[in-house]
């Protein structure tokens, strides 16, 4: 190989370096963003999760009926679903994907009034 070649390689090679350098630092740093975000979602739901609770105690007490034939907590309830989580206990606390109807939250929510 003459001198030059080598330089030329040893230039190629160096770039090509830097490049997978670049990537690997995005890579990290989209790794780092995706950790933060996932502790964030999962104190979200372990929130959701513990408000449910929270809701589904209260309703069990109270049967006190509202204006629109819902108990207050059956109106929590619908407005958890309305703010795109489930409240079914099939999927409790999860996001519905796209809003997508859920027939268990809906029996949940307006299923056989007591
Ligand atoms: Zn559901």
């Amino acid at each position: 190989m003459e001198k030059r070649e080598l330089l030329d390689t040893f230039t190629e090679l160096e770039a090509q370096t830097e490049a997978t350098l670049g990537i690997i630092k995005t890579m990290k740093d989209e790794v780092s963003h995706l950790t933060e975000e996932n502790n964030v979602l999962r104190m979200e739901n372990q929130h959701l999760r513990d408000r449910l609770a929270e809701i589904i105690k209260q309703q069990s007490i109270e049967k006190q009926m509202t204006d629109s034939g819902l108990t207050k907590s059956r109106l929590n309830l619908e407005k958890i679903y309305e703010d795109g989580f489930h409240v079914c206990n099939l999927f409790y606390g999860s996001r519905r994907d796209g809003d997508e109807p859920c027939a268990f939250c809906l029996e949940v929510i307006y299923g056989e009034r007591k």
